[in-house]
């Protein structure tokens, strides 16, 4: 989602004339765009902007300014509070408002204004102003068409930070997505924190729901895979099944978090399902495309998590047999309910599960992938590789694929001979 709204802003400046720079010494705009999901991600941007402090006093020296801006959930969640912190900050806006930016940088470039900030939740104002702006996109775009939360899983701060869920409307994901197409981007991938949720209401109370989308979305002829992320168990409906079933273009290949194996810590997360009706709808997805291959997100340390909670979690990843999965150490978020439990596990408990759970996910992994040695693979090409010639590539399960000698492989899907597995890659030849 942030390296949408990332590309989103990049492409709102450069209509007022900011130019794209990879040298942060030239900038005179800085943003970064910020996660607050877990702790470390949000502590980074802090030492980050320790070091525009001292990169823009050296720019003052040569009389160049420097305009810094902290955007997305970082700022949603700690408004004012960053410019006591980090006084080098000159605006705030959080991840449904940066459709002002241009005005604000307006108000401190032209009218020497100071430290402004916007919090709003304005999701729909964020895509109505982009209406009008092209989509420069690559081979691979990522398309948003949902926004924030009503589900309030207690460990969780999107909530609060991204704000209720959000649909956009059927016929602007659709005029994007035609945009897209047209800029030659072979591979949509429909965003959302809770994708699955998408649900639009038309004129006389016509709905369209994720599954028509995405056939919509197919039956522009440029697009030629489909991938949407991140869902939630509980809203995946039989239209969206029946899309898996039907629609060639929808890769078999769905990221759909479970967090713990536990009953009693699904519960105690407010997940409202428990671990059986979660296999029980991966055993539904199988049925409608049985190649269909997942992967999941795992949260370790929950509060009140015991041994047995994790075995059941470790046992769960078996079962399931995942092509590839997230872990990570429960982080305590201001504000969610869970950071209150009084049943906080200890960082060394946290450290080794996490330790134990990534093996097993590599492993899994590895198992996964060895499937494929001597298989052919549809893959597309989307990026050069670290040696000359050397391209890499998405299979339809979203396996990284090299090959050798494959420059004019680029943004082409072609059908690739596995040769080789690793955990987290496939190496192969044209077939
Ligand atoms: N909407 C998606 C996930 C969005 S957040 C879903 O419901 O599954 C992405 C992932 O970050 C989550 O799946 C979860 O595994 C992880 N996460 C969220 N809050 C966390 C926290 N407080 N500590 C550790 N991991 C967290
Ligand atoms: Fe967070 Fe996902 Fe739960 Fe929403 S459904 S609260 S985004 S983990």
């Amino acid at each position: 989602m942030n390296v949408y709204d990332t590309s989103q802003m990049k492409n709102m400046l450069r209509a007022k004339g900011f130019v794209y720079t990879e040298g942060i010494n030239e900038a005179d705009l800085i943003i970064l765009n910020t996660c607050h999901i877990r702790e470390k991600a949000s502590e980074k941007i802090y030492s980050e902007l320790g070091k525009i402090k001292i990169l823009k006093n050296q720019r003052k020296k040569n009389n160049l300014d420097t305009i810094t801006v902290v955007a997305g959930c970082v700022a949603q969640a700690e408004g004012e509070e960053i410019f006591r912190r980090a006084p080098v900050v000159d605006i705030v806006v959080g991840p449904q408002s940066y459709q002002t930016l241009p005005a604000m940088l307006e108000n401190i470039i032209n009218d020497n204004q100071k430290q402004q900030i916007n919090l709003e939740f304005e999701v729909d104002k964020k895509f109505d102003f982009l209406k009008e702006e092209e989509y420069p996109q690559g081979i691979s775009a990522f398309l948003t068409i949902q926004e924030g939360c009503d589900k309030f899983c207690k460990f969780c701060c999107v909530p609060y930070t991204r704000g209720a869920e959000y649909s956009r409307p059927s016929h602007e994901v659709f005029r994007d997505a035609m945009k897209i197409a047209a800029s030659g981007t072979k591979e949509i991938t429909l965003l959302g924190q809770n994708v699955s949720a998408y649900e639009y209401t038309g004129p006389e109370n016509t709905k369209v729901k994720l599954g028509e989308l995405i056939r919509l979305v197919a039956s522009l002829p440029q697009i030629e895979r489909i991938r949407y992320t991140t869902s939630h168990p509980n809203d995946m409906q039989d239209d969206l099944i029946e899309a898996h079933r039907e629609e060639k273009k929808l890769m078999p290949f769905l990221h759909l978090p479970v967090q713990s194996g536990s009953d009693k810590i699904l519960k105690d997360m407010n997940r409202k399902h428990n671990s059986k009706q979660y296999l029980e709808l991966i055993d539904k997805f199988r049925k409608a495309r049985p190649d269909i291959a997942f992967s999941s997100d795992f949260i370790v340390g929950y509060p009140g998590e015991t041994e047995q909670d994790f075995k059941d979690t470790l046992s769960l990843i078996k079962e399931v047999g995942y092509a590839q999965c997230y872990s990570f150490k429960y982080s305590m978020r201001p504000g969610t309910p869970a950071a209150e439990a009084k049943n906080q596990i200890p960082e060394e408990v946290k450290t080794a599960r996490i330790l134990e759970i990534q093996e097993l996910i590599n492993s899994e992994q590895q198992k996964f992938n060895n499937n494929f040695i001597g298989r052919t693979l549809s893959v597309l090409f989307d990026r050069n590789g670290r040696y000359e010639g050397q391209v890499i590539g998405k299979s339809e399960y979203m396996q990284s694929v090299h090959i050798d000698n494959g420059k004019h492989l680029i943004n082409k899907i072609v059908q690739v001979k596995i040769t080789k597995s690793l955990q987290n890659s496939l190496t192969g030849e044209l077939v």
